[in-house]
């Protein structure tokens, strides 16, 4: 497996579409729909939650959907640094496109 787009069935149902044997809309084809897994949710009380996702496009990319909440310090200038942080852990995690 090489990961490019191509090699991907379009409308074929992964097997952790969460709407697989559901009438799954991108199954069908229609505009804009997606392949969607089941949201994985991870919280840290007090600090924050993240929620991550798999989607594969009707074009059959894929991605992880991040959805990320992080408690900010009350303190403005140490919000801000977290802030910046937080940015700089983001762009490494994004990075360069991968192959
Ligand atoms: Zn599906």
């Amino acid at each position: 497996m090489n990961g490019r787009a191509w090699s991907r069935p379009r409308r074929t149902c992964p097997d952790w579409c969460v709407s697989r044997n559901l009438n799954c809309r991108a199954e069908h084809g229609y505009p804009g729909a997606e392949h969607r897994a089941k949201p994985i949710t991870i919280s840290n009380p007090g600090a924050g939650s993240a929620v991550l996702t798999r989607v594969r496009t009707a074009g059959g990319t894929e991605y992880a959907e991040i959805r990320l909440s992080a408690t900010l310090p009350a303190d403005e200038h140490a919000a801000r640094q977290r802030l910046a942080a937080l940015l700089t852990h983001l762009r490494t995690l994004i990075g360069p496109a991968g192959r």
